[in-house]
């Protein structure tokens, strides 16, 4: 069975389409400059040579379409006509409360991911476009909404709630959500076989330190508690969002700078984080290096950086009472031995041992704890385009 992957950003599109049988991965591609001048497909089907094309995407209909046509093509195509696909999992960022599972797509979900725009306003509208994309091109091939938010909706009421007036949670539902939730889901579920856990009762910390940062406390799978909150914005520190930081510092700086909410919000999503506290990157090779030369701002940035994600860590143990495994993934997760080192170092209350040796690996899953650390340790890089594939068979099967 073959599943097309779509993740639909405003003027991007990014596919892969999936063999199930074996998981593998037959081609993927991208689409840039959607509905902008200049927009280009780069199809990179496995095994053979990438193709490039630049051609008219003025919607996410015309880009699905060539889409098609470069997997059906018969020079870089992989499939002889788009029958063989047999579903389409979409990417959608905000589920609201209604969905606290992944699900087929009719038009009472599209209703509900339209009411959900104001709630997450850059990415729901472009996720259906893209599957009412998808209908248009292949009509009658089913498809399955998968959120990212999904994941966070097992939080019992006391990790979810905000400390604010009950009526604004009745009267527009704001609530602590979580997102990277298919990361999240797929790493926590594969780490409890990884580690031989307990399935049901095995109790997860995965930190999905990214470009965008978050952590999540699982037990069995389901998630306990996750460090964004009602947008992207909450917790960690991350490569241009603040994280977790004090309301009051807003009303601040907005009177000292004459700026309003929505410049103040710009602030702390797209200025703030590693890039707004070193000021010479959000990517962490660039703040590392910067350290390296003596940078002062980017030593601090890289120091809270790991003590944020290390008072995270303490904080989940406790709301679990234990933790079995600690995992790492995504771009830093995934790749920076040194981060992952350093916020090992303040577990040692916990019993965590890292093993320097196995701790040197890029993106492989791998213990790398020693083997009398009391708490296992892992990297586990996450792949969402196979969990999203998962749900998508598990939905239409
Ligand atoms: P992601 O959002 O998961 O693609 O992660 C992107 C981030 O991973 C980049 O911004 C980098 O900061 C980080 N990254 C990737 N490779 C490395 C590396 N070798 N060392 C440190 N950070 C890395």
């Amino acid at each position: 069975m073959k599943v097309l992957v779509l993740n639909c950003g405003s003027s991007s599109l990014k596919y892969q389409l999936i063999d199930m049988d074996n998981e593998s991965v037959i081609a993927k591609g991208l689409c840039e400059r959607i509905g902008i001048e200049g927009s280009v497909l780069t199809h990179k089907p496995t095994g053979k040579e990438p193709f490039v094309q630049e051609a008219p995407m003025p919607t996410h209909t015309q880009a699905i379409k060539l889409v098609m046509d470069a997997l059906v093509d018969p020079e870089h195509g992989v499939i002889k006509d788009t029958s063989e696909i047999s579903a389409i999992g979409h990417r959608v960022l905000h589920g609201g409360i209604k969905f606290t599972e992944s699900i087929v797509v009719n038009q009472q979900v599209k209703d509900v991911i339209r009411e959900c725009f104001d709630l997450g306003p850059l990415h729901n509208p472009a996720n259906l476009m893209g599957i009412e994309a998808c209908e248009e091109a292949m009509p009658g091939t089913p498809n399955v909404a998968v959120f990212d938010t999904t994941f966070g909706m097992s939080m019992p009421p006391k990790a979810y709630m905000y400390a604010i007036p009950h009526e604004y949670y009745e009267k527009y539902s704001i609530r602590r959500y979580g997102f990277h939730g298919t990361s999240h889901m797929f790493v926590s579920g594969e780490v409890l076989k990884f580690c031989h856990l307990d399935p049901k009762k095995g109790k997860v910390i995965v930190c999905h330190l990214g470009n965008g940062g978050s952590i999540s406390a699982s037990i069995g799978g389901k998630c306990v508690d996750t460090s964004m909150g009602l947008t992207p914005l909450e917790g960690l520190i991350m490569g241009t969002r603040s994280g977790d930081v004090d309301p009051a510092v807003l009303q601040f700086i907005m009177n000292k700078e004459g700026k309003d909410i929505n410049e103040m919000l710009n602030i702390l999503n797209k200025k703030s984080g590693m890039l707004g506290m070193s000021e010479v990157s959000s990517d962490f090779r660039d703040v590392e290096k910067a350290r390296e030369e003596g940078n002062e701002e980017a030593a601090v940035a890289l120091d809270a950086f790991v003590y944020r994600v290390a008072k995270y860590i303490g904080a989940y143990t406790a709301a679990m009472n234990g933790v079995d495994a600690i995992a790492f993934t995504a771009g830093v997760g995934e790749n920076d031995m040194k981060t992952r080192k350093a916020i090992c170092e303040y577990l040692g209350y916990l019993g965590v041992k890292i093993d320097d040796e196995a701790n040197n690996v890029r993106g492989e899953a791998r213990i790398i704890s020693a083997p009398d650390s009391k708490v296992q340790v892992v990297l586990y890089p996450t792949n969402e385009e196979l969990a999203i594939a998962r749900e998508t068979v598990r939905l239409v099967q």
